[in-house]
């Protein structure tokens, strides 16, 4: 059994309803168990500007799946929510993400999965999130609290409770 930590994003389409869909389908899967989630943010888009702001989440989860398991578990759930990979510019814009933050205090680097996630710290959209959960936690390989690396974060994108990002269009 691992806990984990996935964060979810969606800037396409019906987003609340696809971020909820998301943790439905998690909720739902063999050997997963939500244990929380972390509020939903609205964030401004990371890497590429120009498209919509995305809704972000951290679901904290308890498992049995492998992490090779649950990536596949991630990406099967982002299939069956439409998103279509061959369609897609990097870092662009995506009806669900689903990304493996962390897999207890494990660090893995294949080809297919680095764990802890590559950009996470630098990300606000996920240090945010993360910051409500586990303050505290230890980044295995960065050896700091996610509120070191969050007060260390130098380009900091715009990340509001979901429903206060003034001028919001929806
Ligand atoms: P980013 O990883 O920078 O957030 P992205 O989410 O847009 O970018 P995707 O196109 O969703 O990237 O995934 C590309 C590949 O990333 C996947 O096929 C998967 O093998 C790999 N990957 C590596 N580490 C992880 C991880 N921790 N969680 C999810 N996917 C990962
Ligand atoms: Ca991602
Ligand atoms: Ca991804």
């Amino acid at each position: 059994m691992a806990i984990v930590y996935l964060c979810l994003g969606s800037n396409m389409g019906d987003r609340f309803n696809l971020v909820q869909n998301a943790v439905n389908l998690f909720s739902l899967a063999e050997n997963c168990d939500i244990i929380r989630t972390s509020a939903l943010y609205e964030t401004e888009p990371w890497g590429y500007k120009d498209q919509n702001w995305f809704l972000n989440l951290i679901v904290e989860m308890k498992t049995s799946l492998s992490p090779e398991e649950l990536l596949a578990k991630c990406q099967e759930i982002e299939r069956f929510l439409g998103r279509d990979r061959t369609i897609e510019v990097r870092w662009g814009e995506r009806l669900i993400d689903a990304d493996i933050i962390f897999y207890g205090k494990e660090v893995i680097n294949t080809e297919k999965l680095t764990i802890p996630h590559k950009y996470m710290h630098k990300r606000a959209f996920v240090l945010v999130p993360l910051l409500e959960l586990i303050p505290d936690f230890v980044h295995p390989v960065l050896n700091r609290t996610i509120s070191q690396i969050y007060d260390d974060l130098e380009d900091v994108e715009d990340v509001f409770l979901y429903g206060t990002r003034p001028n919001a269009a929806i």
